[in-house]
């Protein structure tokens, strides 16, 4: 009895226990389901953590997302072995938040992008339908780069590829690019056209301007200005092929500073003694006696013997004296018909013929200028005009170089 007695008591110890257990058992089941709830309400859950080649790239909540952004790399890398160049990913399971797990899948594939070597950004240049792939930041720096070596020192400087060049940026397998190198002996093989616009100074020749005088003796020559040459901006569009220059065009050709003209005196005169009178008439400063419309008429000595200067203007015209001086003769004078002589002093007298009618008396002091007559045909003359003189002591000289007449 005693022994049927003890089992009983150790079966029921033993459910006693048991029971105990599967209480404890329950117990932390319920507790795990109430964490587990409690997770879930405050927004934490499961999720993976992504490493690939090492490095964390991004904790997601579905692993698809990851296959997902694996695709998305093999589009965007140019190259038949982006497959062999992915590494495998590590995942581990965490508990996160799961609001903040990637769900971008470009951001995962720029992780993978990043992290592995055998991608890398570069060029892809082709010409005349051959293809070569460069690990060169962008196309800007590749053409820049190379075409600069053409730029002229000039206002601005354009370099292009003549032909079926063409630069792709991208991404590429570095077991794909070429040696940096071999892209400029490729680029050599193309031919480069460049236009410029040069800015330069030109010289400009300045004229000669012969000025007749009979200051000088016939046959010689004086220069009373020495030319000098001006300057010009020009602005030409230069064309080059490969750099050497092909054809110049000017844009614009803008006066800087304006040549100034050489000037060169040719004498008249028949002898030096007449030469220095001249240039002695020419500084005595007389003035012209007609200042209203005119026309010359017979010179100095013309084939009659002429002593005087014809000046022709209508009848009533004003003379005015050429010179200041006293006037000593307001007649009627013979063949002069009326006449004004005015000394100048020094033995200079000068004599007005043909006048219509006086403006001055003799004895009266003029000045250079002033009003003595009026033009007229009087004595022997045959038409209105005024018969200028220069008497120097005495003697009728030529009047022509105290008018400046050349
Ligand atoms: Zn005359």
């Amino acid at each position: 009895m005693d022994m049927i007695k003890n089992s009983f008591a150790r079966v029921t110890d033993w459910y006693k226990g048991v029971n105990r257990y599967i209480k404890t058992g329950a117990f932390l089941a319920v507790a795990v389901f109430c964490v587990v709830v409690a997770l879930v309400g405050s927004g934490i859950g499961f999720g993976y953590s992504v490493k690939y080649n090492g490095q964390k790239i991004a904790v997601i909540e579905d692993k698809d997302i990851y296959w997902e952004a694996v695709k998305n790399v093999e589009n965007k890398v140019s190259g038949d072995n982006i497959k062999k160049v992915l590494s495998s990913p590590e995942f581990s399971l965490t508990l996160t938040l799961l609001s903040s797990t990637q769900k971008d899948k470009n951001i995962i594939s720029d992780g993978i992008i990043k992290n592995t070597k055998e991608i890398v950004n570069g060029v892809k240049a082709t010409v005349n339908d051959k293809s070569y792939i460069f690990a060169v930041e962008n196309k800007n720096d590749i053409v820049e780069n190379y075409l600069s070596k053409y730029d002229v020192g000039s206002i601005s400087s354009k370099s292009a590829f003549v032909g079926d060049v063409n630069f792709e940026d991208g991404l590429f397998l570095l077991s794909d690019t070429e040696k940096e190198t071999t892209l400029n002996s490729l680029l050599d093989t193309v031919d480069v056209i460049t236009v410029a616009n040069v800015v330069s100074s030109k010289e400009t020749d300045y004229n000669t301007i012969e000025v007749r005088t009979s200051e000088l003796v016939k046959g010689t020559t004086q220069v009373k200005c020495e030319g000098a040459k001006g300057t010009n901006q020009v602005v030409e569009e230069v064309s080059f092929l490969n750099g050497v220059e092909t054809g110049r065009v000017t844009l614009s050709e803008d006066v800087i500073t304006k040549p100034v003209d050489r000037v060169v005196l040719v004498g008249t005169s028949a002898n030096v003694q007449t030469a220095q009178n001249n240039t002695v008439a020419h500084n005595s400063g007389f003035i012209f006696p007609i200042w209203d419309a005119y026309k010359l008429g017979s010179p100095f000595g013309d084939g009659r013997a002429h002593k005087g200067y014809d000046i022709l203007a209508d009848k009533g015209t004003p003379i005015h004296v050429a010179k200041s001086g006293t006037v000593i003769r307001a007649s009627w004078y013979g063949g002069y018909g009326n006449c004004v002589d005015v000394d100048h002093g020094n033995g200079i007298v000068t004599r007005y013929g043909h006048a219509s009618e006086f403006c001055c008396r003799v004895g009266q002091t003029v000045s250079a200028g002033d009003v003595i007559a009026k033009v007229g045909t009087t004595g022997n003359s045959s038409g209105n005009h005024v018969h200028f003189e220069v008497i120097i002591n005495g003697n009728r000289v030529d009047p022509a170089p105290y008018l400046n007449i050349n």
